[in-house]
């Protein structure tokens, strides 16, 4: 024989209750004996609770919250049952709903609501569901009758969180439920005191009645139907990529249960294990997924070491401490046994081995009670200031990684903590249990979600983790960026196993945010379709949706996002960007960015800020960190000024090479952006950071190569006509450069810790020399490269090129 409950969303609607019953036809046709438990309707616990707590507060809308129950299952016998069998079903339905509404209505008027009215409130949702599922089924020819469990369960009379007496419940059942005529279909949840009194065996408690009725009959296995693929590998509301378990043994189910995964009542388990009882779980909206079987064993299915992420949403953390508690015994004893008495549920202790601290969770609603509890206990104790103050702490979540195997394998607790580091989640406490079946931390409950797909990433989707972008500026460099991110994503997938997933997209109008990851083929029309922008919203919505492995792509040349990115960097979001504002400050704003990454376990990327995609940065930093000395940097850092002095040969003028240059799209709108050597200036400020000088931008010694007039030109347009004045100027310098052999260069040079930018001449010795195009060059000179400077050398600008380098470096902090 078998057991089948279905649970709220199961019989929550009329289509839904149209596929349960289509299982119980297919069981039925296979010729399996078996017995249904059915829930309320799903919602409808809730409403009744709603209703009891309004009578009891004198509200008159305990009314129209019976009147939303009744219409609902009103609507689902019109739904289910044809018209001419409808009047019998709808008085029944009637006949209780009176019966119920008579009832509140004693509560309302002496406005007291004990534990044991609010269960024959709560029995009614039972009640109803069962007796109107067991007519539609009779209806559409099914053998089925109906069983109210009140006449099968007794238990104590623990109102709310009954406990059965399990010996008188076997023989009621068995008594009761073989000889049935049909499926018997039978109410969860409820059941009877000795004295027939109605009473319930506590919230989601319809599985625990599965659970009695298969241990009493010694069924060959108990079915739950429910509205997921089965016991999953994280609550899937929680967890996106959570995926459903084959199979998992009951210790396991156990604690996943007990860290808070819904899916199973948690003492439904205990009646099954000691007869090995088995219980499948499956999905009655799915029901040729073979679901999660629970048993023994699960090792034969399933080797994997951690089966499941879970989470208790809401805890409050006990901690007392002090030097009165070392080495003196019964400390623990009294406080455990004093809690225990008071009838409070500890979920999770910890101690530190000094034994001058013990942390413990508690429910948040016990933690007033507790914490009188402990005073009391330790009145003398604290008078005396043995023991410390007793710290409260409220708003923080337990998550737990949790398996069976997790015992003979070394390092999961490693790659737990360091899973939760890296993405900036603070630790409060960590407990393992000493059966090693889980490893719970306690962290704040506004990292809680962050920190479950962290944890969910690292011990499931270790080939196929994602990175959640936030790019801001979808101009030339971020729009190509976009398009590389699109067309590489299957090939990320398959190859690193890397979702790279934009997940807020922001331009200087608009806004938009898509946890799922936007859809980059329409990301301009879903742009601007979206909300308002400003920095501190878009920032602030980065922080709000906390994802794990967050990277801010910053792709402005904007100087004011700069001042937010200490903040980022801090809240454990890594920053990626060919901005060089940030970095090209005072010197103390450059050094605080370092450290806001450290301990918040995010990165700061910008190897774009000098020469594009170019492995500039990324090479300096190597030499340094592999114990290198830097002795000197030169540079040709500018691709417009690079073109500008390759192309000036004496064919053309000075002017006109600039003009052509601008019209090539190489310079900035004004070209005196570059030519003023701002922009070079910036670079090898940052180069000469990197390398260990501590130099603000004063220090850069820029020699202007423009005249005056030149620079004091009202626009774009008067400065070319000043340019032309100058011609003669540059073709001065340029000849006298030639008649040595030699070409002028716009150079950068960090030397002897001072920095240089100006124009230069080379010769044809000089590496420089045969520089073309727009082409950048840098050359390290270091203990190592004395002889031969290292020598860097491709196109330093360029859309292309600079997202490449942007996207370079986005992939390289998935592999932190
Ligand atoms: P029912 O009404 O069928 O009893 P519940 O709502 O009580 O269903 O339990 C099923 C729900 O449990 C799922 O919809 C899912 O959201 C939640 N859940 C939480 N943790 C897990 C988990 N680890 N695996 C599967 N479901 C889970
Ligand atoms: N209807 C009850 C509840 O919502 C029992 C159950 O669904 O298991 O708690
Ligand atoms: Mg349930």
């Amino acid at each position: 024989m078998r057991i089948l409950k279905f649970g709220g969303t199961s019989v929550g609607s009329p289509e839904n209750i149209k596929k349960v019953l289509q299982i119980i036809a297919d069981y039925q046709a296979q010729q399996v004996p078996f017995a249904v438990v059915v829930s309320a309707m799903s919602g409808i616990t809730n409403l009744l609770i709603k209703a009891s707590k309004e009578a009891e507060q004198g509200e008159e809308s305990y009314l129209s919250t019976l009147k939303t129950i009744e219409e609902k299952h009103i609507q689902t016998v019109s739904d289910l049952i044809t018209i001419q069998y409808q009047s019998e079903v709808f008085a029944h339905v009637k006949r209780i709903m009176n019966d119920l509404e008579d009832f509140l209505k004693g509560i309302y008027l002496i406005k007291e609501l004990s534990p044991k009215s609010q269960d024959y409130i709560l029995s009614h949702g039972e009640r109803l569901s069962a007796f109107i599922i067991n007519k539609t089924a009779l209806q559409q020819g099914l053998k089925t009758s109906f069983v109210d469990a009140r006449t099968i369960i007794q238990t104590d009379r623990s109102y709310g969180n009954a406990k059965v007496d399990f010996e008188k419940t076997k023989t009621l059942i068995q008594k009761n439920i073989l000889l049935k005529d049909g499926t018997p279909i039978i109410t969860g949840f409820i059941a009877s005191t000795e004295e027939g009194n109605t009473i319930t065996l506590g919230r989601g408690g319809s599985d625990y009645t599965a659970s009695i009725l298969g241990e009493a009959l010694a069924v060959e296995q108990v079915e739950i139907w429910t509205d997921v693929d089965g016991v999953m590998t994280a609550d899937p509301r929680m967890v996106k990529n959570a995926f459903s378990l084959p199979a998992i043994s009951y210790k396991e189910a156990m604690e996943m249960t007990h860290f808070g995964a819904k899916v199973i009542y948690p003492p439904t388990l205990q009646p099954l294990v000691n007869s090995d009882i088995p219980v499948l779980i499956k999905n009655t909206f799915n029901p040729t997924h073979i679901g999660t079987k629970v048993s023994q064993k699960s090792e034969h299915i399933n080797k994997l070491r951690v089966k499941g992420i879970s989470s208790i949403q809401k805890i409050a953390l006990l901690s007392i401490q002090g030097s009165g508690m070392v080495g003196v015994t019964g400390v623990s004893g009294r406080l455990f046994s004093s809690l225990a008495q008071a009838g409070i549920n500890i979920i999770l202790i910890t101690q530190a081995s000094s034994e001058h601290s013990i942390c413990l969770a508690v429910a948040p609603e016990d933690a007033q009670k507790a914490s009188e509890v402990i005073k009391q206990e330790f009145f003398y104790e604290l008078e005396a200031k043995k023991i410390d103050q007793l710290i409260v702490e409220k708003e923080l979540s337990i998550v737990a990684a949790i398996g069976e195997n997790m015992k003979d394998t070394a390092g999961i607790s490693g790659k737990m903590f360091h899973a939760l580091g890296k993405n900036g989640v603070n630790i409060r406490a960590i407990a393992q249990g000493s059966s090693e079946l889980n490893i719970s931390a306690v962290i704040a409950q506004t990292d809680l979600s962050k920190a479950l797909n962290a944890l969910h990433d690292a011990f499931f989707l270790s080939d196929a983790r994602s990175l959640n972008l936030f790019v801001l500026g979808p101009g030339l460099i971020g729009g190509t960026l976009l398009h590389q991110i699109a067309a590489q994503y299957d090939y990320l997938v398959q190859k690193l196993g890397l979702a790279v997933k934009v997940v807020g997209l922001a331009n200087s109008r608009k806004m938009v945010f898509n946890q799922e990851g936007i859809d980059l083929s329409s990301w301009k029309t879903q742009l601007d379709q979206g909300a308002a922008s400003s920095f501190d919203a878009f920032v602030q919505e980065m922080k709000n949706m906390n994802l794990p492995n967050s990277v801010f792509v910053d792709n402005t040349s904007n100087k004011e996002i700069a001042n937010y990115y200490e903040e980022i960097l801090s809240s454990s979001i890594s920053i990626v960007t060919p901005n060089k504002v940030a970095n090209s400050g005072s010197y103390a704003a450059y050094e605080s960015l370092k450290k806001a990454s450290l301990g918040a376990g995010s990165q700061f990327l910008y190897e774009t800020n000098v020469g594009a995609g170019l492995p500039v940065i990324n090479t300096l930093q190597n030499l340094i960190n592999s114990g290198d000395e830097i002795l000197k940097i030169e540079g040709v850092l500018s691709g417009s000024l690079s073109f500008i002095f390759n192309s000036y040969d004496g064919s053309s003028t000075f002017k006109e090479v600039v003009l052509q240059a601008k019209e090539n799209g190489y310079t900035e709108p004004d070209p005196r952006d570059d030519l003023n050597g701002m922009d070079v200036a910036r670079k090898i400020l940052i180069l000469a950071r990197d390398a260990g000088y501590a130099l603000e931008p004063e220090d850069v010694n820029i020699q202007n190569i423009l005249p005056q007039a030149c620079l004091d030109a009202a626009d774009v347009d008067a400065f070319f006509v000043e340019l032309e004045k100058a011609d003669q100027l540059f073709e001065d310098k340029r000849a006298a450069a030639a008649a040595q052999g030699k070409k002028l260069c716009f150079i950068a040079c960090l030397q002897d810790g001072k920095i240089n930018v100006g124009l230069d001449e080379v010769g044809a010795d000089h590496p420089f020399y045969g520089l073309s195009g727009s082409d950048n060059m840098i050359s390290f000179t270091t203990s190592r490269y004395k002889t031969n400077p290292l020598v860097i050398k491709g196109p330093g600008a360029g859309a292309e090129v600079t997202a490449a380098g942007v996207f370079a470096d986005i992939i390289s902090i998935s592999n932190q």
